[in-house]
């Protein structure tokens, strides 16, 4: 059993779970078959096989937890949150495609659509095991309002550890790219408000609950000038960065007929590979350009219901692994992944990764890493989160695996990862319940389901 001694939490009251199997994630994969873990405050303080210990004082809670799956938090490394309320259209394009076809109903989005939209895609992430998400917000549209405080303020009301992503698009189609001109802000401006959100919002101590990241849209929608000078600012201010990279086959031939290279020799040449920056899909990677992520410690967010709806292509997730590249997974916006839950994407990693030829492409033991770890690392906050071990902070998952749908499976890791996604009895964020029992506790879900239908129909009204 690890503990640690009482430095100055000990006083914080304390929840104590029993009796559950538990995945910890660490560096050995440790798992307990029958053991507990007691959180004291925000921070876990033990976990280890047996009972809890018995001498511990100021017990708010204690959880048996029989016939329970103990994870890390899930963590969600891509998502466009506003998507929650332009589901279901477009449903049979490819990227390019389908990103015209949409481009002009988001350009009408404002702060109070956002807000709605945010805790419709907030809350499907937590019902399914997500407790820390990052949000790619790009379409800023003049006039729309506090868009990115929108976000922040309707994530913070559901109790999500977050990453908020100033997005941008800059480059329009008078200057080449793929969103209409009205769509695009100017360089200058982005910057200004890029770092104006970082002052403002990024909080970089242990145990934040919110953290700023700099995220120009993609090669296609933003100027190589935009790109040079995010990465600068990024650095200058001490923050991630993000972007959409080597997603599809055109924009590959995209960035070869502009900048006359592939799409990671592009993000090379304008600073874009570093141990700060990660990037969403890298489907279309050649041996070379994995080979470079590998060296300079370049993350993927892994999105493959995404890849698969937008019929993008399978990512070479186990070569990646392999060659030590950061790999995390993501749902991405719920306008090309209906379902919005970081849970099933478990099991769709697995699954499609395997069709690569390999049955042993992912073991379900490396898709709850991906899930968990791998996402806390490609968010650079693998000492605070991503696994279950004294000294972290206390983002957990109880999974129930004892119902009819998992209680025939012997090897509960098995029955998350392989079966179908199990009931969430409860979630914690930072030591606080958010979902007990399947329902969020902070928010009337209810209330949430009208807002983002009132929301869906106002935006599409503004057509
Ligand atoms: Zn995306």
């Amino acid at each position: 059993m690890a503990s640690v001694a009482n430095n100055g939490v000990g006083a914080a009251p304390r929840i104590v779970i029993e009796n559950a199997a538990i995945a910890t994630v660490d560096a050995l994969d440790t798992e307990y078959t029958r053991g507990h873990v007691v959180i004291a405050g925000n921070i876990i303080e033990s976990v280890g096989e047996g009972p809890a210990p018995m001498w511990l004082e100021n017990v708010a809670r204690r959880i048996n937890a029989e016939g329970h799956l103990v994870t890390p938090g899930l963590v969600n490394t891509h998502h466009h949150f506003y998507q929650w309320i332009t589901r279901g259209v477009a449903q049979d394009d490819i990227l390019f495609d389908w990103l015209v076809a949409l481009y002009p109903t988001w350009s009408r989005i404002d702060d109070k659509l956002v807000h709605a939209a945010s805790q419709g895609s907030a809350a499907a992430l937590l019902k399914s095991g997500c407790t820390t998400a990052s949000d790619h917000h790009y379409v800023f549209p003049q006039g729309g309002g506090d868009i990115l405080g929108a976000s922040i303020e309707a994530v913070s009301e559901l109790g999500m550890r977050f990453t908020a992503l100033r997005g941008s698009m800059s480059r329009g189609k008078s200057d080449g790219g793929l969103p209409p001109d009205h769509a695009v802000e100017k360089t200058e401006d982005i910057l200004l408000a890029s770092e104006a959100a970082v002052d403002r919002w990024h909080d970089a101590s242990f145990g934040s609950m919110l953290h700023v990241a700099i995220a120009p849209c993609s090669p296609f929608s933003v100027t190589t000038e935009l790109m040079k000078e995010a990465a600068e600012l990024a650095r200058r201010k001490g923050v991630r960065l993000h972007t959409h990279g080597s997603e599809t086959a055109e924009e590959e031939q995209f960035c070869k007929e502009l900048f006359g290279m592939g799409p990671t020799d592009y993000f090379e040449s304008v600073g874009w590979l570093g141990e700060d920056v990660w990037m969403a899909h890298c489907v279309h990677m050649n041996d070379s350009d994995i080979r470079k992520f590998a060296e300079t410690g370049t993350g993927v967010a892994h999105c493959p219901s995404s890849n698969a709806r937008l019929a993008a292509g399978i990512a070479r997730v186990p070569d990646m692994m392999a060659a030590g590249v950061p790999v995390g997974l993501g749902v991405d916006g719920t306008a090309s992944n209906e379902s919005g839950e970081l849970g099933t994407e478990l099991r769709n990693a697995l699954l499609i990764n395997r069709l690569h030829g390999r049955p042993d492409a992912l073991t379900a033991r490396q898709t709850l890493r991906l899930g968990t770890m791998g996402g806390a690392r490609v968010l650079g906050r693998q000492a605070e989160i991503g696994s279950v071990e004294v000294g972290k902070l206390a983002d957990l998952a109880l999974w129930k695996v004892d119902g009819i749908m998992h209680s025939s499976i012997a090897d509960p890791v098995a029955a998350l990862v392989m079966g179908a996604l199990p009931p969430l009895s409860l979630l914690l964020v930072n030591g606080r319940p958010v979902v007990e029992h399947g329902h969020l506790t902070t928010v009337n879900e209810d209330r949430i389901a009208k807002a983002c239908a009132d929301a869906a129909k106002e935006l599409a009204s503004r057509g």
